[in-house]
C-alpha cells in the first residue's frame, strides 16, 4: 500500500438523512460547505438537501458505473489539492449505494479517505427492532427474480445471526412470501418501514403473520423497507448450556453415560439424546 500523499486533499464520504432532515450532522454540513466539489449520486435529487442547508458547493455526478475517465478525473482533482465530498441520494454512501470504486481507487492512489458518519437505514433499523444485535449480517437487496431470490434465501437457512435485507415497495410482498416458504412460517422477522419519516412503522411477528399484516392494508406496502430476520436457532450441538454441561460432567463421575444423560435431561429439560451424545464424547478415553 502506498504512503498517504500529504499534498493531496481528502475524499470525504458523507452520510446524509434517509428521510428526516433533522438527522443531518453538523459535521456533514460543514464538510459539504467547505469542500471544493461534491460528487453526488444524483445532483438534482441532492439539490434539495443543499438548498435546505444553504450549501452552495459545486456538484458533479458520480455512479459506480461511471466510466474510468470520470473516476480518473475526480482522482486528478484530489491529487491537485482539491477536496471532494462523496454523497448518495440518502444515508451512507457505499451501503447499497455508489462509492466503492471511487473509494477503492482513492485508497490505492494513497489518497486520504475520511468517513463523515451519520444515518444508515440498516443500523437505524437494528437499533430499534428488538432482535439480537450482537452479531448480524447484511445481505443488501434480495434478487429481483423469484428463482434468484429463493436461492439467495436457501443459502441462509442455517444462518444463526440476525439477517438484514433492504427491500423496495414493489417487491416486499413477494419477498416476504419467499422468506416464509424458505425459512418457514414460524420464523420471526421485523419489518421497519419509512424510518425517520411520518409513517415510520416497526412491526415484529412470524413471517406468516407479517405477510397477512402487510397484505391487509395497502398503505403498509408503501415506502422503503428494512427486513430483519431472526437467525436460525443454534445447532443442537451448541444447545447445551454451560450449567447443564457442568451437571452432566458431575453426574458422569458416578454414573453410566445412559443414567447421567437421563438424569441431566430430567433436571435441565435439555433433550436426552443430545445429552447422551455429549456424555459419550465426555466419557470416551482421552488420547
Ligand atoms: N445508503 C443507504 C443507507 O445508508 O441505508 C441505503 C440506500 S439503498 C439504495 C435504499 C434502500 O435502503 C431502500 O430501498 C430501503 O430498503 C432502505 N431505506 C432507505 N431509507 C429507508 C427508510 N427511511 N426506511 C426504511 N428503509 C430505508
Amino acid at each position: 500500500m502506498s504512503e498517504l500523499d500529504n499534498t493531496a486533499a481528502s475524499l470525504f464520504v458523507v452520510a446524509t438523512p434517509i428521510g428526516n432532515l433533522g438527522d443531518m450532522t453538523a459535521r456533514a454540513i460543514e464538510v459539504l460547505r467547505t469542500v471544493d466539489l461534491i460528487a453526488a449520486e444524483d445532483t438534482r435529487h441532492s439539490a434539495r438537501l443543499m438548498q435546505h442547508f444553504a450549501i452552495t458547493t459545486r456538484m458533479t455526478s458520480y455512479h459506480d458505473f461511471s466510466d474510468d475517465a470520470r473516476v480518473d478525473s475526480l482522482l486528478a482533482n484530489l491529487q491537485a489539492g482539491q477536496s471532494i465530498a462523496l454523497i448518495s441520494d440518502a444515508g451512507t454512501p457505499l451501503i447499497s449505494d455508489p462509492g466503492y470504486r471511487l473509494v477503492q481507487r482513492a485508497r490505492e492512489a494513497g489518497l486520504k479517505v475520511v468517513p463523515i458518519p451519520g444515518v444508515c437505514a440498516l443500523t437505524a433499523a437494528l437499533s430499534a427492532a428488538g432482535v439480537p444485535s450482537d452479531r448480524f449480517i447484511f445481505e443488501g437487496f434480495p434478487a429481483a427474480k423469484r428463482s434468484g431470490r429463493q436461492k439467495h434465501f436457501a443459502a441462509l437457512v442455517e444462518e444463526t445471526r440476525t439477517i438484514i435485507f433492504y427491500e423496495s415497495p414493489h417487491r416486499i410482498l413477494e419477498s416476504l412470501a419467499d422468506m416464509r416458504e424458505v425459512f418457514g412460517a414460524q420464523r420471526q422477522a421485523v419489518i421497519c418501514r419509512e424510518l425517520t419519516k411520518t409513517f415510520e412503522t416497526i412491526h415484529l411477528d412470524t413471517l406468516e403473520a407479517l405477510e397477512v399484516w402487510i397484505r391487509e392494508d395497502a398503505n403498509r406496502q408503501r415506502g422503503e423497507f428494512v427486513v430483519l430476520l431472526k437467525g436460525a436457532p443454534p445447532s443442537e450441538g451448541e444447545a447445551i448450556d454451560a450449567e447443564t454441561l457442568r451437571l452432566l460432567e458431575i453426574l458422569l463421575e458416578t454414573m453410566s453415560v445412559k443414567q447421567a444423560a437421563a438424569l441431566a435431561a430430567r433436571i435441565s429439560g435439555v433433550k436426552k439424546n443430545l445429552l447422551y451424545e455429549r456424555a459419550l464424547q465426555l466419557s470416551s478415553p482421552k488420547e
